[in-house]
């Protein structure tokens, strides 16, 4: 059974050696962000081949509960956008309490 579910889009995401990268867009399902304190993009995958799906990516799930837009472990921003900071993959949307 395919799950409908309504998720916070991924506007951007300018991280072109992730695997679910194109023109500037995150195509999986859905990404997870949070890993350790920080707010990184935990589906992040380096890899030499990429998506061929056309899908726009939504925030399945956050486990940065500090985040203003935080609510139960969960994204309530209407879209987010994902970059690099320092040497991290960063929701940019975020927001510290
Ligand atoms: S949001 Fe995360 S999973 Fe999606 S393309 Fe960017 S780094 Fe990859
Ligand atoms: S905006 Fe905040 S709650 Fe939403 S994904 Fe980014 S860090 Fe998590």
């Amino acid at each position: 059974m395919i799950i409908a579910t309504d998720m916070p889009e991924v506007a951007k995401c300018v991280i072109s050696q992730c695997a679910y990268n194109a023109n500037d867009a995150c195509h999986a399902r859905a990404i997870t962000i949070g890993e350790g304190a920080d707010p990184d993009c935990d589906t992040f995958f380096d890899n030499a081949s990429h998506t061929s799906s056309s899908r726009t990516a939504g925030v399945g799930a956050c486990k940065i509960d500090d985040c203003t837009h935080n609510q139960d472990f969960e994204c309530t921003a209407d879209s987010i956008q994902v970059g690099s900071k320092g040497n991290s993959v960063n929701c940019l949307t975020y927001t510290k309490h």
